[in-house]
């Protein structure tokens, strides 16, 4: 299989925060990528802005360095290289001051698309729009990207829609949640919407129940303060894991075109219901043996700061009455590992005698690791002995499927910023669709603020706290094991 390829049109990027960590890590190994793939052209420019006065060779050797980091030791031959970095430009700017922009509109090219990354503090997206927009900078075909978090509740994430639509239209306006460019996140809608086998299941008649599960062994380490202010609620469920239970829970799109897309998610988002305190569990870990817990590496050592969440989430529509989604994220836990697990109904009626050894199917999209798909069946057991059944997967790892071109399928980032060069809005958070995510959470974190409501305390290195297991055991369910 070889993988098609088409460039992009000739670009200037302009990274806002090109210095920064997100840009040494993911934005600019992954345009090195894309420029390694053939997909950006010889004409298209980076422009790295931040307030520090480096060199255009001081941005460059800082962008070589993090490649060398961060991009696989086979893919850094030195003459690829150097024929990226020569299309590296770098304009000092401050956010909010007038100086520097001047510079900035003096080198971008008319008749190429123009695109800003915003990888910057939150707080600087609305000085960022704004002097872009006086400095004439930019026009109607500009694009702009935001990083997440957008807004950290209702009310500042309409004021940040408000200011931003006050100088570009919402087509400019690209959102990133970087799980929508992941590869799997994306085939959750070709599995669904590109085979009849799916869809006629695909609902509270047959679907016992959902688990989206994103569980990491990193805790918050150095960025305690950030965290604090944050929590799993907003930096994990109000986005990432909103995202993906839309993708599952959506009704068809009329096509697959950017606004028929969002309009379905944001419908998803509108029909959850409000849920009670005991449909929420929220963990906070504790210190391990080489490690602090949570409270260590908060700033308050009263913090009330989840690191963990679990929830039962029902969805008040026809396809879902009846089907709870539950979704758990949390740091420390036993393993690194994401996927949404699809568990059907027993059949009607069983015609076997021994019908001790029935499970149920199971459809688990592995986000990560070993991205891919497993049905669980029921066969007989092999051999004499009567009809005994048991359960085995059907097993699509993508890298097996897909042979050596697995390892050339673009990660989040680059795929993103590919599409921001495309104009294609698909894969971005659109603003109704923001504000309706964070208008179902901020009452949930409005209870347990009012409630002054602690989390539980979980072993660093276990599967979260025990109240979680009671949130399925409650109903007669079971989470799945978190495990590589
Ligand atoms: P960072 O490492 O602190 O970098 C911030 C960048 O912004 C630096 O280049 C900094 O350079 C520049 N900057 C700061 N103040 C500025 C100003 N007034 N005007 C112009 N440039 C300014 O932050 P980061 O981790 O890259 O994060 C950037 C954004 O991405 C944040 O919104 C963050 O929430 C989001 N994000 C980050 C990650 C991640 O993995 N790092 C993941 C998801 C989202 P100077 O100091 O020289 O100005």
């Amino acid at each position: 299989m070889v993988s098609r390829v088409i460039p992009v049109d000739t670009f200037d990027l302009v990274i806002f925060g090109g210095t920064g960590d997100l840009a040494r890590r993911k934005i600019l190994p992954g345009l090195y990528r894309r420029y390694l793939a053939g997909q950006m052209n010889a004409d298209s420019r980076i422009i790295g802005a931040a307030r520090a006065k480096n060199t255009v060779e001081q941005f460059r050797d800082l962008i070589h360095a993090a490649l060398v980091e961060f991009v696989p030791k086979d893919r850094q031959e030195p003459a690829d290289m150097a024929a990226f970095l020569a299309h590296l430009d770098y304009v000092a700017i401050d956010a909010k001051e007038e100086s520097g922009w001047t510079n900035l509109k003096a080198i971008l090219r008319p008749n190429v698309v123009r695109a800003f990354y915003f990888s910057v503090a939150p707080a600087l997206f609305g000085d960022l729009a704004e002097r872009l927009h006086a400095h004439h900078i930019t026009d109607a075909g500009s694009r702009i990207v935001l990083e997440k978090p957008f807004g950290r509740d209702l009310i500042s994430a309409r004021a940040l829609n408000a200011t931003l639509s006050k100088y570009f239209s919402e087509a400019q306006i690209y959102r990133i949640d970087h799980y929508l460019g992941k590869e799997t996140v994306q085939n959750l809608m070709a599995v669904r919407f590109a085979n009849i086998l799916f869809e006629p299941i695909w609902k509270a008649q047959y679907i016992d129940h959902v688990q989206i599960t994103v569980a990491e062994t990193m805790g918050v380490e150095g960025r305690g303060a950030y965290y604090d202010k944050s929590g799993a609620m907003r930096d994990m469920v109000q986005n990432h894991m909103m995202q993906l239970l839309c993708l599952i829970a959506m009704e068809p799109p009329y096509h697959f075109d950017p606004d028929a897309v969002r309009d379905e998610k944001v419908k998803v988002i509108r029909a959850l219901q409000p849920i009670t305190s005991a449909e929420i569990v929220r963990g906070q870990y504790l210190a391990g043996k080489d490690d602090g817990g949570y409270i260590e590496h908060s700033q308050d050592p009263n913090s009330k700061t989840e690191s963990y969440i679990a929830l039962k989430v029902e969805i008040a529509n026809w396809r879902w009455k009846g089907t709870p989604f539950y979704l758990r994220t949390g740091k420390k836990l036993r393993a690194r590992y994401s996927e949404i697990a699809i568990t059907f109904k027993e059949p009607p009626h069983s015609i076997f005698d021994d019908a001790n050894g029935w499970k149920p199917n199971v459809l688990v999209i592995r986000l990560q690791p070993n991205e891919g798909m497993n049905l669980m069946v029921m066969i007989k057991e092999p051999g004499p002995g009567g009809m005994r059944l048991m359960q085995v997967p059907l097993d699509m790892t993508f890298a097996d499927a897909l042979g050596a071109d697995a390892d050339d399928v673009p990660d989040a980032y680059e795929r993103l910023i590919m599409d921001v060069i495309r104009g294609n809005q698909t894969l971005f958070m659109r603003g109704d669709e923001v504000e309706a995510a964070w208008a179902w959470t901020d009452p949930i974190i409005q209870g347990w603020e009012a409630r002054g409501d602690r989390p539980q305390g979980y072993d660093a290195g276990s599967s979260g706290p025990e109240d979680a297991l009671m949130l399925l055991h409650r109903d007669g369910r079971r989470w799945r094991e978190i495990k590589e």
